[in-house]
């Protein structure tokens, strides 16, 4: 079945010049693994943060399981509980250690410290950081503080990983790893992933290349 779609949407910042996408329709199917492409400014950044609702249209409308974001109240309930964001830069907290940050989301949940506690040790286990779960983000390498960025991300265990450019900071050898990750959370685990990408190799794993260019899709790859 579709798990996101895009109906005919648009995004007309208030300070923008241009509108940022001009009527744009896209189904994703659960567990699909959908990369985003297209040059800089081109609309990728506002796409993926509607079909994740971190924003919303000015008109269309984006529907998570059938149903209309506009009318899903409380909005953030949507984000947290069924939605994973990764991005280009970590956006991790540098006064907490790799298993508190990943327990960020886990908050709103009303579980107790030692439940939070050993399911972020599980998590940065599956990302192959079990050493460093103490660690502080400076203290970390950029491709390990990916790899929490992406424990937290999962933290609520999301049907859908949004990414923006999550490899784009990492050599390729640790981008590899990452991208590793997703092969997994994609086949073991069923997770939907919609990535944005400039890089030929992350879309190469992916079912289905999405091109944008100017506010629009230019074309489709099934894989
Ligand atoms: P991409 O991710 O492909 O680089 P974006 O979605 O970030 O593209 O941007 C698409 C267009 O919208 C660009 O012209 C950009 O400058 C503009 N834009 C993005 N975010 C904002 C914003 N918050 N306010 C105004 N304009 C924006
Ligand atoms: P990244 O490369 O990490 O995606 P961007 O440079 O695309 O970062 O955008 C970073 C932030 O700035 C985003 O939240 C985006 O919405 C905002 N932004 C991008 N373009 C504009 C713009 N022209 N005006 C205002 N905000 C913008």
């Amino acid at each position: 079945g579709i798990l996101i779609r895009a109906e005919d949407v648009t995004k007309n910042y208030p300070d923008g010049d241009v509108p940022a996408l001009r009527g744009v329709s896209l189904d994703i199917r659960r567990g699909e693994y959908v990369v985003i492409m297209g040059p800089s400014g081109s609309g990728k950044s506002t796409l993926l943060n509607l079909l994740g609702a971190l924003d919303t249209p000015t008109t269309g409308e984006i529907y998570f399981d059938g149903q209309p974001i506009t009318s899903i109240h409380p909005l953030h309930k949507l984000r947290s509980d069924k939605i994973g964001f990764v991005f280009q830069s970590f956006h991790l907290i540098p006064t907490l250690t790799a298993v508190e940050n990943v327990q960020i989301p886990m908050f709103v949940k009303g579980w107790s410290p030692s439940h939070r506690a050993s399911l972020a040790t599980e998590l940065l286990e599956s990302v192959g950081m079990s050493h460093r779960l103490n660690h502080f983000p400076q203290k970390l390498s950029v491709g390990e503080r990916q790899r929490v960025a992406l424990a937290r991300a999962l933290a609520n265990d999301p049907v859908a990983l949004l990414g923006d450019e999550p490899t784009g900071n990492l050599d390729s050898k640790t981008g590899n790893d990452v991208l590793d990750l997703f092969d997994r959370l994609h086949q073991q685990q069923n997770k939907t992933l919609v990535i944005i990408t400039h890089s030929p190799e992350v879309a190469e794993r992916a079912d289905r290349v999405v091109h944008i260019r100017d506010g629009l899709i230019e074309r489709e790859d099934a894989r």
